[in-house]
């Protein structure tokens, strides 16, 4: 009997009227695990009506109330992380340490949340005018939508869901199709940590999904995270409904080696954040910037580590231990095998080809090995597009201004790194970059919880960043009360005044 991923609505499992269904596999075998239900509209108005009903009493549920439900959430995810890594790999190919990786980074998020108190605090003025007092508030929004990508099946909704909970809001998580399951696990876990049924919601499926929170007049705003167009399209038309919305979109994140900078680091980073979740993060470095002399050493020195990498089904637990997965998908894989013979035809110098990959194990999966090119141009295919996968290209460069004017004219701004052993220069780098996570000697410069995380130009539409206090921000509406209470023992104030109330 197939395994069937259904929806979660009301604390239990919901297999909705929709018949369509897409196929989940695992990555590292090619064989289909699982069926994963896709909503039609019909399904989608039922998790909505169930999230609706819900974010009323949550919403009225007091601050201590629900904290205690986001710590309670805390400890078991952190008791309980290593089964929901196994999920994501199962579903996503990563290998175990890296699942496991992401669950902390989401973790972080849950425990910024738990100060959730302190960061609901509006102000107060006593005595703003004569008798009159002036306080603010921030309340929830009521019903918020998640649409989160494959690629960090557990990271990107607890980006917005603790938060979102937290400040006393409703959430309907819509996860990939590509690895829905974690979605499921992470709801049961809400249930159990004491959050009332309908106040988390999963919906699954696909556009059909999608559209019908963006359309929904019971959804007050959407966090997307996926590719750059899909991204500009849930921008448009949640913004046309009314609704307040974040997207975040692809990258092409360059990493600039100045030529003092430490270049046995500088390689290590190069490989961890080149290859690392096979290149499928939306903070991998794609692009290396070589400002010479320094070009030759250092590719020599990714080439020799590069070669060391092994890569296999990320599940294995005994035998010789693997860095990097498969990549999601079949169809994925072979697109990414494009883009090699697209640079290779291009006239870039291949160093390191992926596609000769022997996996350790596992053989009948997504197979793409790290690959590496250099004497890449900016005119080349593989230097403009967002690969997602593996490969890692080195472009040449003979100044810092070359460098910089490469990263600031490309049309991504996620993020961005610099090696160099020069604080002056990594501080002018600083300020004139325009992208929105810059990592010093830090190639994958992921924001800690209570900053945000969000990037520049097409990397990004809306203006509030995930997480953080823009992330409060961004799931509750301000309120300004305005109060006077006379004083029993004054002389009633009042008559009758029709000019603009003014304040004395
Ligand atoms: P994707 O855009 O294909 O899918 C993202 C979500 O949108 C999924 O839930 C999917 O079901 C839905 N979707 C897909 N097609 C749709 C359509 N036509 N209409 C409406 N909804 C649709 O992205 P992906 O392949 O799952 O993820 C990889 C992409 O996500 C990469 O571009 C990566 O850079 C990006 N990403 C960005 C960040 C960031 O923080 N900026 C983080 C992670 C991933």
């Amino acid at each position: 009997m197939t395994n069937l991923i259904q929806h979660w609505v009301d604390g239990a499992p919901f297999r909705g009227t929709s018949t369509a269904t897409a196929d989940v596999t695992n990555p590292a075998t090619g064989q289909v695990t699982g069926q994963v239900v896709l909503a039609d509209a019909a399904d989608a108005a039922a998790v909505i009506a169930s999230a609706k009903a819900a974010s009323v009493g949550w919403g009225a549920t007091s601050i201590a109330r629900r904290t205690q439900v986001v710590f309670a959430f805390r400890e078991l995810l952190n008791a309980r992380k290593d089964e929901l890594a196994a999920i994501i790999t199962a579903e996503h190919g990563k290998v175990h340490s890296d699942a496991l990786g992401e669950i902390a980074r989401g973790q972080e998020v849950v425990e910024f949340a738990c100060g959730i108190p302190h960061l609901l605090k509006g102000g107060h003025s006593e005595s703003a005018a004569t008798g009159v007092d002036v306080h603010s508030k921030r309340d929830p929004l009521g019903v918020v939508g998640v649409i989160s990508p494959f690629n960090f099946p557990a990271m990107v909704p607890m980006w917005f869901f603790p938060i979102a909970l937290a400040a006393g809001n409703a959430v309907v998580l819509k996860p990939s199709e590509k690895d829905p399951s974690a979605a499921l696990w992470i709801a049961a876990l809400w249930k159990e940590a004491g959050l009332p049924d309908g106040v988390l919601t999963v919906l699954q499926g696909d556009k059909v999904a999608v559209d019908a929170l963006l359309q929904s007049p019971d959804v007050a705003a959407i966090s997307f995270v996926g590719s750059t167009p899909i991204a500009e399209y849930v921008y448009r038309e949640a913004s046309a409904h009314g609704k307040r919305v974040q997207a975040l979109g692809g990258a092409k994140n360059h990493m600039v080696v100045l030529p003092d900078a430490d270049l046995d680091l500088a390689a290590d980073a190069a490989v961890n954040a080149g290859f690392g979740s096979a290149g499928e993060r939306c903070m991998a470095i794609s692009v290396l910037v070589a400002v010479e002399p320094v070009a030759d050493d250092l590719v020599a020195r990714i080439a020799e580590r590069t070669r060391t990498l092994r890569t296999g089904d990320g599940r294995r637990s005994e035998g010789p231990e693997v860095d990097m997965g498969p990549l999601v998908t079949q169809a994925h894989r072979d697109r990414v095998a494009g883009f090699v013979e697209s640079g290779e035809s291009a006239g870039a110098k291949l160093v390191v080809d992926g596609r000769d990959v022997r996996p350790v194990g596992e053989t009948g999966g997504f197979w793409l090995g790290p690959t590496l090119f250099d004497h890449v141009t900016p005119d080349m295919e593989v230097y403009r597009e967002e690969i997602f996968g593996p490969v890692l290209s080195v472009v040449r460069v003979a100044s810092y201004a070359e460098a910089l004017a490469l990263v600031n004219d490309h049309e991504y701004g996620n993020g961005t790194a610099i090696f160099t052993n020069d604080g002056g220069a990594a501080r002018r780098f600083e300020a004139d970059v325009k992208v929105g996570m810059i990592g010093v000697n830090v190639p994958i410069p992921v924001p800690v919880a209570y900053y945000s995380f969000g990037g520049w130009k097409r990397s990004l539409l809306g203006d509030t960043h995930a997480h953080g206090t823009e992330g409060v921000h961004f799931f509750t509406r301000g309120k300004v009360v305005t109060s006077r209470w006379p004083d029993p023992a004054q002389r009633r104030e009042g008559g009758l005044e029709l000019g603009f109330p003014r304040n004395d």
